[in-house]
């Protein structure tokens, strides 16, 4: 069997220091806020270029407190791609404004320039791009428009710690860049997590009031905020895992290289790096008409895929009678073709060699291939 990914097996390579790490925050009862929290954002912030880190409960909620912290007046419309998943959308609609949503271009699957300039309009104020599947999203095209429009950018890089654009980590292209520690994702933590980024000390602060019940003291609350913190126990998680990002996402590279030399030959397209980017592989995601039929075929050979994300965000019910119909032609055909293949840093060359085999055995893509 090849797992799609193998979070027991990464605990058992880290185990001694996890569990020191663990203890310490129990022994010492620092489980909501305290030094160890303090600790984890700034090296955070320090990994990927940022002056503020600030921790809060989950990837979603970070999307919907920097939307907050920008004060946009309600109503406003937050462009997000169609294609990522239903959290970038749904802290645009409960931050209390108006989701639009853009089309995907068919090379890294982000969001596509064209259908961005064709999505904005007058009440247009903000646009979130997601470097998705660990791919980051043409940024000087996003700030040029940004700048045309006088639109606020939010980076979502849930799925892309560490990742490259034109040399920089993103995380500091917009005002404000947010992140999951969701346990699957590049950097996980053992339960939900989430982190803010910015260089702007002053929405750093801002975030930080609505994250902790708009407070500044213990009871002084100069506004209303909500509940969302960073606990201890998932920042000494994180800190330790920390340390070992860079050593994984290298194996995650090496086994998408892997990947791309034993399925080059067959008709299946493959994921592609663009020249100005670092791709962190959160995903190693293909493209085949066949995805269903190939995907019950590995499943029959004993290996796990996923699909991201099956449904365009617009054609999910939840949007229904909400945005317009037909907007996201490129992203709602390729939901019909996306499949991501097994990566992580469990992936090694044998498990890839596997893999290929199994796809080359499936007649359909074998049969073209030789
Ligand atoms: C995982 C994810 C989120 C949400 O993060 P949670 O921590 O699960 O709330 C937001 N955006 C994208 C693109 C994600 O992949």
């Amino acid at each position: 069997m090849v797992k799609f990914m193998d979070l027991p097996a990464q605990y058992q390579s880290i185990r001694r220091e996890m569990d020191a790490a663990i203890r310490e925050i129990v022994e010492s009862a620092a489980f909501i806020g305290g030094a160890k929290v303090a600790e984890f954002e700034e090296a955070f912030a320090a990994y990927q270029g940022a002056a503020h880190a600030v921790g809060v409960g989950n990837g979603t909620d970070a999307i919907e407190i920097a939307l907050e912290s920008l004060a946009l007046p309600p109503g406003s419309e937050v462009v997000v791609p169609a294609n990522s998943f239903i959290a970038t959308s749904e802290a645009v609609t409960r931050a209390g404004h108006q989701v639009v949503f853009c089309d995907c271009e068919p090379e890294t699957y982000t969001l596509s320039l064209e259908a961005l300039e064709a999505s904005v309009t007058a009440k247009t104020r903000a646009i979130i791009p997601v470097h998705l599947y660990g791919h980051p999203c043409d940024m000087d095209g996003i700030l040029k428009m940004a700048r045309k429009h006088d639109l606020r950018v939010i980076e979502d890089s849930a799925q892309a710690h560490g990742a490259e654009y034109r040399g920089q980590r993103v995380g500091r292209f917009g005002e404000l860049s947010t992140f999951s520690f969701y346990p699957g994702k590049n950097l996980g933590a053992y339960g939900d997590a989430g982190a803010i980024l910015t260089d702007d000390a002053e929405l750093a602060e801002r975030c930080r009031r609505i994250a902790n019940h708009g407070r500044t003291a213990k009871y002084d609350h100069d506004m209303e905020g909500r509940n969302s913190r960073l606990d201890g126990l998932q920042a000494a998680v994180l800190s330790v895992k920390l340390r070992h990002l860079d050593r994984w996402t290298e194996l995650r590279r090496a086994a998408a290289a892997e990947y791309h030399q034993a399925l080059a030959d067959l008709p299946l397209r493959l994921p592609r790096e663009a020249d100005w980017a670092r791709h962190v592989y959160h995903l190693y995601v293909v493209r085949t008409a066949a995805r269903d039929e190939l995907r019950a075929h590995l499943k029959e050979e004993g290996i796990e895929t996923g699909i991201h994300y099956p449904i365009s965000l617009p054609r999910l019910e939840a949007y229904r009678g909400r945005v317009p119909a037909g907007i996201s032609p490129v992203a709602d055909r390729f939901a019909g073709e996306l499949l991501s293949l097994p990566m992580g840093e469990h992936i090694t060359p044998d498990l890839v060699a596997r893999v290929a085999n199994s796809v080359r055995s499936y007649p359909a893509l074998g049969a073209s291939a030789s």
